[in-house]
């Protein structure tokens, strides 16, 4: 008998909206730390990941980048993590990576993003899974070291490594989109993607959806909740066909949302906004993309139908190449059938 939650649970998936270090198992984090001495509040994961709010979370999120020192720290952290995204119908992932935290470490840009690259393409060759790499400026650092960064990227190109993002708040606690402008304007002028985390909290406002919409450029969103209350933002990003990399259960932490049809999330896809979903941060908020789409998506109010929209929403805002797309979409497509004839012979069954 296969229930809409399990419907939901097969459906095969993309994930755009995923910090790679959060990719990393709680277990595979504590023995990390072990391995590193790094001293962690707790070992019991039950205990780990309790944050009041955003700002709290940011703090354990920067911790867990002392546990990745090695090569095959990275390369191991990449391969599990793609391992048990496939058991919850992953086909695809974008991993946004924040190079300054390991730069401050004393690693170099191309000692964090090598092993990053060997080891998702191992679990590309393993699992099917396919990826692609934005780097992400950390807005507690500077606007300059944010054209640093993008300048390191430039100087060690990669074909994987496609865009530009930006995340974490500013040192005032905000999201201030403006301060990083010449560094996305430079990024787009070396024909990376852009994304970036706007408009998540009722801490921050439309307006940074707005700035990035129209000053930055970015060809997609991260969160972008507060959009909802720019009603000619969110005609314009609908007749644009935005995609909004939408997180719910991360909601629920950083903001205390309910998930309800009422929900900012269950609003934008109401409105017809081009929602796909994502963990952003698996491990902190004890998620994965299956309970994203299997209890989140439900409790959203969203239909079958909807969720596969979600899914291809997916497909079109990924920064991979069409020939990628196309191959994605058929796959999809021939899954989807072989489990919408299980999932409607079984609702049909209490009535045979
Ligand atoms: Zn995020």
């Amino acid at each position: 008998m296969l229930s809409y939650a399990d419907y939901l649970q097969l459906l095969p998936k993309t994930e755009l909206h995923c910090h790679f270090t959060s990719t990393m198992t709680a277990e595979l984090f504590v023995a990390l730390a072990g391995k590193h001495g790094v001293e962690l509040p707790t070992s019991d994961p039950a205990h780990l990941f309790a944050y009041a709010d955003l700002r709290e979370f940011l703090v354990g999120f920067e911790l867990a980048h002392d546990v990745l020192r090695d090569p095959e720290d990275i390369e191991a952290v990449a391969l599990e993590g793609v391992r048990v995204g496939v058991e919850a119908g992953l086909r695809y992932r974008e991993y946004y990576v924040n190079p300054q935290y390991f730069i401050a470490r004393g690693m170099s840009y191309a000692d964090v993003i090598d092993p990053l690259i060997s080891g998702l393409s191992a679990a590309e060759a393993q699992y099917g899974v396919g990826f692609r790499i934005v780097v992400a400026v950390n807005r507690a650092e500077s606007g300059a070291e944010a054209i640093r960064l993008v300048e390191l990227m430039a100087e060690n190109p990669r074909p994987s490594v496609v865009g530009l993002g930006m995340d974490d708040l500013t040192p005032e606690g905000l999201e201030a989109p403006e301060r990083f402008a010449e560094a996305f304007a430079l990024a787009r002028s070396a024909g990376l993607r852009l994304t970036a985390h706007v408009g998540e909290t009722d801490r921050s406002e439309a307006h940074s959806v707005r700035f990035a919409m129209h000053d930055l450029g970015v060809d997609r969103i991260d969160h972008g909740y507060r959009v909802l209350d720019d009603p000619d933002l969110v005609a314009e990003a609908r007749e644009r066909r935005l995609p909004f990399c939408a997180t719910p259960v991360s909601t629920t932490i950083c903001s205390d949302w309910q998930l309800t049809p009422d929900h900012r999330i269950a609003r934008m896809i109401e409105a017809g906004l081009a929602v796909n979903v994502s963990t952003d941060d698996a491990m902190f908020f004890r998620t994965d993309i299956g309970r994203e789409f299997r209890e989140a998506l439900p409790a959203l109010g969203v239909d079958a139908a909807t969720a596969r929209r979600i899914a291809f929403n997916g497909i079109d805002a990924a920064f991979c190449d069409d020939d990628q797309k196309a191959r994605l979409r058929s796959q999809f497509t021939a899954e989807f059938t072989a489990l919408d004839a299980l999932f409607q012979r079984d609702a049909l069954l209490p009535e045979d």
